[in-house]
């Protein structure tokens, strides 16, 4: 899946290798991922030029020409290539391509104009983007606050934290010593603070990561993790052996000693 400093990455090259170039075809393989909200076939991009690439959250925002938008939002498993490869879509620029890969097809691509984009499903309804100067410990501490979830479960919820995935929900816990099984509500100041902390952290170390790590541009860059995908390794920083468990359905990666379970510090009446 590409997380926030896969996206990071993918708004830079794309917009490098696109804008000012001209669309001369588009070929959908694959139209169950295609939500065409234009009211007129979507060839009508042919002839326009890519204006400007940028990230909206977990979507990446294709403008084209005036007033012409291609949104995708990857999900899972979508990814991008400016190669020659077997795709789901694939969009001609003369000898050049963009093509979409998505072996789970789960992502969606949507062609609109400009100002429709309400009509894009959580599109509007994205939180505080966690890279923007909006999000500051007093927003953090507010969302965290108002939230009757598990640490875990508010760290992925794009309506307020735009956008943690997975991977880095681990990460980020892992950085701030937190049992992923946590409510937010038994969280002290401190630790709220150094979780904000580590929201940051993490993500910049990330960013950093994909940036000099050499992969191409379908390739997700996962080298710089110290928990995701690790069990039963040690723990570098305690050397205990990494676990894995399943937290309300989402494969979750930790060390036991570095996050312990938080005390319960009220009574639970269940
Ligand atoms: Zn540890």
């Amino acid at each position: 899946m590409p997380e926030l400093p896969d996206l990071v990455y993918l708004e830079g090259a794309l917009k490098k290798g696109l804008k000012n170039r001209t669309i001369t075809g588009i070929e959908v393989k694959e139209p169950i991922i295609i939500r065409n909200l234009l009211g007129e076939p979507i060839e009508v991009i042919r002839g326009k030029e890519f204006s400007d690439v940028r990230r909206h959250g977990p979507f990446l925002v294709f403008e084209i020409g005036q007033d012409l938008r291609m949104i995708v939002h990857p999900m899972l498993a979508g990814a991008f290539s400016m190669e020659k490869k077997k795709g789901l879509v694939t969009i001609q620029m003369d000898e050049d391509v963009l093509t979409y890969l998505d072996n789970k097809k789960m992502g969606k691509i949507y062609f609109l104009k400009k100002d429709s984009e309400s009509q894009v499903p959580r599109y509007l309804e994205q939180g505080v983007d966690i890279r923007s100067t909006e999000f500051t410990l007093e927003k953090f501490v507010s969302l965290i606050g108002a939230s009757r979830r598990q640490v875990r479960a508010f760290l992925m919820e794009q309506e307020s934290l735009s956008a943690i995935g997975n991977a880095y929900a681990d990460e980020v816990l892992f950085d701030a010593g937190i049992h992923p099984k946590t409510f937010c509500y038994q969280l002290d100041a401190e630790q709220k603070q150094n979780l904000y902390a580590s929201i940051n952290k993490v993500i910049q170390f990330g960013i950093e990561a994909v940036q000099k790590t050499p992969h191409e541009l379908h390739e997700k860059v996962r080298g710089h993790m110290l928990v995701r995908n690790r069990k039963n390794e040690p723990c570098p920083r305690c050397g205990s052996m990494i676990r894995r468990e399943n937290v309300l359905g989402y494969d979750t990666f930790f060390c036991p000693r570095c996050q312990p379970a938080q005390r319960k510090t009220f009574i639970d009446w269940k």
